[in-house]
Order: structure tokens, then C-alpha cells, then sequence
């Protein structure tokens, strides 16, 4: 039998709290973290973005320097340079594909990372071409100078020349990560496995260094070419140093963060609250996740993303974990006193985000938990409509915390419960609940399923594509 669909309009002002932890709704605590998270600086963005530009155009006009006119008419003379200009082009957007992952703060707080990986995946396969392009061209520009084959000249190369083997070991790593990263073969993948591979790229960009500047015509007796490619290329190492080890350690040591307890919110989802020190300076904005590393044997190696279940308490923070695989439900078995180390705060699913007065958050599952922190972190007279979709009521993940903080605000909350075959949040029952929604900011975190339907959903009803915010626990 097929239940007719019947949102729930919770009666907000009735229900109690039953919880009676740090989280536990009440008055923002006045020795909460003095700032949010910066909002997004769309012109820093810009900026990056013109000077990576910049740098690709130097790059390409590298190849010119050494090189004549008569040049081209010599034997192999166009190979050797469409070699020379592939090889420098694709160094130079591998180094600005690996930048684009490295969480360059700007970036970060403007594009959020879950695009930037999106940007990072869609044309990154696209430097690993255009090198192996540069291996094709350079091999047969030289064989033709030389008259002699292909294979001679490669066995020439690996043989005689300055840091070819260390090159060639280069090349062979930058192919694996691309085959790693096919969606067909990254599935057959784990994830770790996957990542492991991929850090292999920083070997690659520095075996391949020596190469570049040892035969390289543009750099040997040009210093100013040559100082321009080791600024560029140790400018490149020293922000990934500099972003992916030395500021998340500082952070760390600063708040030298310990598992204090884990409950069990529903099934199979967990809270860990974690305790610091110097917690007011623990900056981070509701609904922003950060990538955890649990010191205990077997998870320390690896970090996965979450995102705080709500705003900071000082001393305490809060994030709420789904059991899924091997991480997560080693992490629900965390004993109280393991270390914590975090990466972040990361992510534009903020306050920062919206465009307008109105709000309309939704949460399926997990996906609940960055709206219950985003919830707590709207300013004060935000209108705000909540909606929260699970299997079960025992599902909705922190129900008690977002229907108190939505009593506080004198906002609407609605929960939908119950199967996906008997209950629908469709369209109708969209409008239903949310009127019109072409003024309004949408902030949607759910399976990925889920969200894309929503999405499409809303935008049949009007909402305007810039003014829905999503959150995807997958990259
Ligand atoms: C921005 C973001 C925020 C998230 N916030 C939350 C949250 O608040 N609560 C929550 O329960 N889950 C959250 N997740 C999902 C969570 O990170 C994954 O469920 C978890 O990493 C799974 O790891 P596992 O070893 O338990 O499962 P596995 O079986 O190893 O993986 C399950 C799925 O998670 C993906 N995954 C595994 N490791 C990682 C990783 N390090 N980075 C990205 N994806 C990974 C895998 O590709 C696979 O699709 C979030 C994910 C993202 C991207």
C-alpha cells in the first residue's frame, strides 16, 4: 500500500531536549571562536587566476628562446620544437593542476574545493597528454637530426644524456596516476590506494626537474629563462610545503586536539566530540568539514572529510560520522584521549554563500549534520525554512538540536519521513513546503542521488542555479 504523502510540520515549541552535552542547544557561549572562517574574495580569486595565465603564457614563450628561423628548416627542426613547447607547457599545467588541489587559501575560500577538484579531475588528464606529446616529438626530432630510428634515439636519450633516466621514471609515474585516475579504473580502486598514487605526482615534478634545466636550449646559457623556471618550479614546492605540511602543523600544535567522547546519534551515526586548547582562536564557519587524521594504529596515514556538526564550543568541537567502511567505523571506535589531527576548515557551503534574505536548508542522513552547524551559524534574523529527510524518525540525525534552534529563530521545520518508494519530496511536495523559491538561497547536503534530484527539482520550480548550494560528501 502506498502511503499518501504527508509532510510533517514539527511543533517546534513542544518538543524537549533530551541531550545534555556541550552541544546541547542553548545561549552561543561567550567564549565562542572570535571569528568565522573568512568570506569568499572573489577578486584574490581573480588575481590567481590572471597570474596563472601570465605564467602559462611565459611558459609557451620559452620555447622560442634558442630558437631560430633557419632552425625550422634543419632536419627535425619542427619536432624538436613542437617537443620543446609540449614539454614546457604541460611541466608548467601539471605544476598549476597539483596548485589547484593544494587548498591555496584564496582559491579555497572563493571556488571551494569540492570544484576545484572537479576543475582538478575534468583537465587533468590534459598535462599527462601533452608531456607525452613532448616525449613523442622531442624522441623524433632528434632521430631525424640524427638519422637514425626512433628506438635508437630513445636508447640515445636514456643512455648519454644529462638525467633522462630520472625523466623517463617521470614519465612513467605521471602515466600510472593518469591510468589511476580513469573513472573505470579509479573504481576498481580503493581510495587510499588511489591517493598513494597520486602523491607520487610531487616525485614526478621533481625527478623531472634536473632534465629540464640540463637540456633544455631555453635554459642553458639564458639565466634569466633558467631563473624564471627554478622560481617557478620551487615557488611551487614551497607553497605545497608551506599549505599541506607547515600551516596544518602550526594549527595543530596550537590546538593539540584529543578525542573526548563518542555517542551514537542514530544508527549507525556517531558524534566525536573533540577537545583543544586555545579553542577561541579555532576559526571556522557552519558548514564548513575539515580532513581528519585519527592518531591511532592503522588511520593515522590516511585523513578523510568531515564536516563540524556545530559551531565551536570551546574547548569543545563536534563532527558526526556515518559507519561506511573501514575509516569511519574505525573512527566510531576511537578511544577517548587519541589525538586528533585536522586539515582546514574547507568549504563555501556557508553563510557566505547566500544572496538574499530567505533560506531554505535541506538534509538527508548525514548530510544533516553540516545543516545543523549552518543552521547555528545564520545571522540572527535570517528567515529560514528547514527540511529533513530520513528512513526513520531515529534517523534524523541531531532532530533535537535543529528543532530547538529553529524554535530559537521562530523559523519553519519540516521532516519527511519514511521510504523513498512511499514518500516522495517532489516537486509538488517541494512547493508545498517552500512556497516560491525564486528568491531564495537553497543550501542542499544529502546522498548524491538525493541532492541531484533536489536540485533538478528546484530549479523546475524557478529557484535560480547560483542561489542553490550544495554540498557533496564526495569529491
Ligand atoms: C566535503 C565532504 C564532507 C563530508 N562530511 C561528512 C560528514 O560530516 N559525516 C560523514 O559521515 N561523512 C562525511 N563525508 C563522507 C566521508 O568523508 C566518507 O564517508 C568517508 O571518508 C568514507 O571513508 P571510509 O573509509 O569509511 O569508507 P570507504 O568505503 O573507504 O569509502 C566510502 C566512500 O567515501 C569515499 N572516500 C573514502 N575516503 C575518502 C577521502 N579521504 N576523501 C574523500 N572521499 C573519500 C570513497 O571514494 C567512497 O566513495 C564527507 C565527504 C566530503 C567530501
Amino acid at each position: 500500500m502506498v502511503t499518501p504523502y504527508r509532510p510533517t510540520m514539527t511543533d517546534v515549541t513542544t518538543r524537549q531536549s533530551q541531550e545534555n552535552t556541550a552541544f546541547e542547544t542553548r545561549p552561543r557561549p561567550s567564549r565562542a571562536p572570535r571569528r568565522s572562517a573568512r568570506a569568499p574574495r572573489p577578486r584574490h580569486a581573480n588575481a590567481l587566476a590572471l597570474i596563472a595565465g601570465i605564467g602559462l603564457g611565459l611558459s609557451v614563450g620559452l620555447a622560442f628562446v634558442g630558437q631560430s628561423i633557419a632552425s625550422f628548416g634543419t632536419a627535425g627542426g619542427w619536432f624538436t620544437f613542437a617537443g620543446r613547447l609540449t614539454g614546457l607547457s604541460g611541466t608548467y599545467l601539471l605544476i598549476i593542476m597539483v596548485l589547484l588541489v593544494t587548498r591555496l587559501p584564496w582559491l579555497e575560500e572563493t571556488v571551494g574545493q569540492v570544484r576545484l577538484v572537479h576543475w582538478h579531475r575534468t583537465v587533468g588528464g590534459w598535462p599527462i597528454a601533452i608531456i607525452a606529446l613532448h616525449v613523442v616529438f622531442i624522441t623524433l626530432g632528434y632521430a631525424e637530426a640524427s638519422h637514425v630510428g626512433v628506438l635508437s634515439e630513445f636508447w640515445t636519450f636514456l643512455m648519454h644524456y644529462p638525467d633522462m633516466l630520472t625523466a623517463t621514471a617521470a614519465f612513467v609515474l605521471l602515466v600510472v596516476a593518469g591510468v589511476s585516475s580513469i573513472p573505470a579504473v579509479r573504481r576498481t580502486m580503493k581510495y587510499q590506494t588511489w591517493w598513494a598514487v597520486h602523491l607520487y605526482l610531487y616525485l614526478a615534478l621533481i625527478l623531472a626537474f634536473a632534465h629540464e634545466i640540463k637540456t633544455g636550449v631555453m635554459f642553458i646559457g639564458h639565466p634569466l629563462t633558467l631563473d624564471f623556471w627554478i622560481a617557478l618550479s620551487a615557488g611551487a614546492l614551497g607553497t605545497v610545503l608551506a599549505i599541506r605540511f607547515l600551516r596544518p602543523l602550526a594549527r595543530n600544535l596550537r590546538h593539540q586536539l584529543r578525542v573526548t567522547s563518542v555517542r551514537e546519534e542514530a544508527p549507525g551515526v556517531y558524534s566525536l566530540v573533540i577537545k583543544g586548547r586555545n579553542m577561541t582562536r579555532f576559526e571556522v564557519a557552519g558548514g564548513q568539514f575539515f580532513q581528519w587524521r585519527f592518531m591511532a594504529r592503522g588511520l593515522w596515514w590516511h585523513s578523510h572529510p568531515y564536516s563540524l556538526s556545530a559551531m565551536p564550543r570551546p574547548p569543545f568541537i563536534r563532527v558526526t560520522v556515518k559507519r561506511l567502511g573501514m575509516q569511519s567505523l574505525a573512527a566510531t571506535r576511537l578511544k577517548p584521549g587519541t589525538r586528533v589531527f585536522v586539515e582546514g576548515p574547507y568549504g563555501v557551503f556557508t553563510r557566505h554563500a547566500r544572496r538574499g534574505g530567505r533560506v531554505v536548508l535541506i538534509g538527508a542522513g548525514v548530510g544533516i549534520s553540516p545543516i545543523r552547524a549552518l543552521l547555528e551559524d545564520l545571522p540572527e534574523r535570517t528567515d529560514v525554512t528547514v527540511i529533513l529527510r530520513a528512513s526513520t524518525i531515529e534517523d534524523l540525525v541531531h532532530r533535537q538540536e535543529v528543532t530547538q534552534l529553529v524554535s530559537e529563530r521562530g523559523g519553519q521545520l519540516h521532516e519527511i519521513v519514511g521510504s523513498r518508494k512511499k514518500v516522495h519530496l517532489d516537486g509538488k511536495a517541494l512547493r508545498k513546503l517552500v512556497g516560491n523559491v525564486s528568491n531564495t538561497d537553497i543550501y542542499v547536503c544529502g546522498p548524491a542521488g538525493f541532492s541531484a534530484n533536489i536540485t533538478e527539482t528546484l530549479m523546475r520550480l524557478g529557484a535560480r542555479h547560483e542561489r542553490i548550494h550544495q554540498e557533496a560528501f564526495a569529491f
